[in-house]
């Protein structure tokens, strides 16, 4: 089997520390293991994003020296696959619409209870529910081993159209992995949660779900994960090579010192060669 890697940032503003981390541990496990490192933009949330964000993104990997391979793929171009899925779906009573308020989800404790499961409203102007009605509550994960997730929501009806019209991340991201033959998933801890509703839909396709490894969040100072919304610093790339010695060392790696003194591409290749992910630390 042949390892297809990816990293897939979302436009919402320019790689900070989190989001780097996460593109060089899925870079270098891909390229460790001889693989394929595909870059997929998922600029499915348009009133989330930053216009031109896309573009600086790619400028940043390319200041990183983080070279992927084949193009870029935008989620904006899968529509069409995304909403023949969701139709089918219908179709099929595998998912349903969905018109309870936010506000009223909240109020119950946070955790949708199915309430129009069987309700066959109609899907316009109506949010569209995956019917998990057989959910999981563990997978196994290369850095965590078995992960359990018992929390309430694991059997939750999940969203995978927004009543405005979007498509969810949890549905584009299980339609994009299958597309682009992703193997390996190596991303942010802030995903571990879900990843038991991703395997859902997985089941639901009757397609094998990649293996998954979850790499530590850089907190801020505040210990919040590190994001555009928490104003992350933007990244220098004018120190590249610093910032690369530095999330190969929180990645659990020990690139020597002298590294410092090297370009990107010995500090990648470097890493690559010594790349060990049981060295990645758990939290
Ligand atoms: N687009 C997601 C993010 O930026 C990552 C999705 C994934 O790696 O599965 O947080
Ligand atoms: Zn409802």
């Amino acid at each position: 089997m042949t390892y297809i890697g990816r990293f897939a940032p979302s436009p919402s503003g320019p790689l900070h520390l989190g989001s780097l981390i996460a593109a060089v541990a899925s870079y270098l496990d891909a390229k460790a293991n001889k693989g394929r490192w595909l870059v997929r933009m998922e600029n499915l949330d348009p009133p989330r994003e930053m216009p031109g964000a896309d573009q600086l993104i790619l400028e940043q990997l390319q200041a990183f020296d983080l070279v992927w391979d084949g193009d870029v793929l935008f989620q904006s171009e899968r529509i069409s696959d995304y909403q023949n899925q969701l139709d089918m779906w219908l179709k099929e009573k595998k998912a349903y619409a969905c018109r309870c308020p936010r506000k009223q989800i909240r109020a119950a404790g946070g955790v949708y209870n199915g309430h129009c499961r069987y309700l066959n409203l109609p899907a316009e102007d109506s949010a569209v529910r995956f019917l998990n009605s057989s959910p999981l509550t563990q997978f196994e994960d290369l850095i965590h081993n078995t992960v359990i997730n018992t929390s309430a929501r694991t059997s939750e009806d999940f969203i995978i159209r927004r009543r405005d019209g979007l498509f969810a991340y949890q549905l584009a991201v299980v339609l994009d992995d299958i597309y682009q033959n992703i193997t390996h998933i190596v991303r942010g801890q802030d995903l571990i949660d879900t990843t038991v509703w991703q395997n859902s839909l997985y089941a639901a396709l009757n397609v094998k779900p990649p293996q998954y490894a979850h790499i530590p969040l850089i907190l801020g100072n505040d210990g919040r994960k590190l994001s555009k919304q928490t104003g992350a610093p933007a990244l220098d790339t004018k120190k590249s090579s610093q910032l690369l010695v530095e999330v190969i060392a929180r990645l659990g790696q020990q690139p020597p010192k002298e590294l410092l003194l090297e370009s990107n591409t010995r500090i990648l290749n470097w890493a690559i060669d010594n790349w060990q992910l049981s060295q990645v630390p758990k939290n």
